[in-house]
């Protein structure tokens, strides 16, 4: 806590704009290890004798609704089966353009806001969760519109691997759009834009989406995917290449 430092002259020309203790002392977030914003808002604010502004000139106050943004995420998170998760946030680009804006004429640069309300709305969702936040790959990341409160959830693909056996060469591997109307569906494909009725992909994709919620799925075959290829034996990867037969083999 002691290694926060800040210029007094440029401090006390950022109070001025009516500053709320998180907008202050996040103009120097980048001193001091261990603090939270609002705590070295308060510091610079005792140091300078004054006292806090009605509301903040910067950020609405949106730092109160910390609570309920947590609520939200958390909410939305739950909703979903994840190992991980991640907050993120949009914030009214109003307020993000007169922070820099604020930076450029202080001549310094600050944390973001929206870093800060990342970082604190995950601190008060954390053990609403009960999952662990990940930062690099999340599986899930809630992403918080600071001016309606609304969570929009962005879902990590999921990846299923499995084998199958195809004992039929009328079914092709993956989905094959109608050659003539190129997927939009013509009198030759029957309307329904497919050379062919089904495919492996449909078969079992469409049961996976059924059970993950999901909007759409892609199929990696890894063996040959020609329709005349039927797969037998244990439908491995490498027992599915070299148990593919052509037609009349
Ligand atoms: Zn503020
Ligand atoms: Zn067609």
């Amino acid at each position: 806590m002691d290694d926060f430092t800040f210029d007094t002259d440029i401090a006390a020309k950022a109070a001025e704009k009516g500053l709320c203790d998180h907008c202050l002392g996040r103009l120097f977030g980048k001193s001091g290890k261990g603090m939270t914003n609002d705590a070295r808002g308060r510091i610079i604010r005792d140091s300078l004798a004054l006292g806090a502004p009605e509301g903040c000139s910067l950020c609405d106050d949106v730092f109160d609704l910390l609570d309920r943004f947590a609520e939200s995420v958390a909410e939305s998170v739950n909703s979903v089966e994840s190992d991980n998760f991640l907050v993120g946030c949009r914030v009214d680009p109003a307020i993000t353009e007169a922070e820099k804006a604020l930076w450029k004429e202080l001549g310094i640069e600050g944390e973001s806001i929206k870093t800060e309300l990342n970082r604190e709305i995950g601190k008060i969702a954390l053990p609403m969760i009960n999952r662990p936040v990940e930062f690099k790959n999340p599986q899930v990341v809630a992403c918080i519109d600071t001016r309606f409160a609304d969570v929009e959830l962005d879902m990590a693909p999921l990846f299923i691997y499995g084998r199958y056996n195809k004992l039929s060469r009328e079914i092709p591997q993956t989905i094959w759009p109608c050659r003539a109307c190129k997927g939009k569906g013509c009198a030759r494909c029957n309307e329904t834009g497919k050379m062919y009725q089904t495919s492996v992909q449909e078969i079992i994709g469409d049961i996976a989406l059924r059970m993950a919620d999901g909007k759409e799925h892609f199929f990696h075959g890894m063996g040959r995917e020609d329709i005349d290829a039927s797969c037998w034996g244990t439908g491995g990867p490498s027992s599915l290449r070299s148990a593919s037969r052509r037609k009349g083999t």
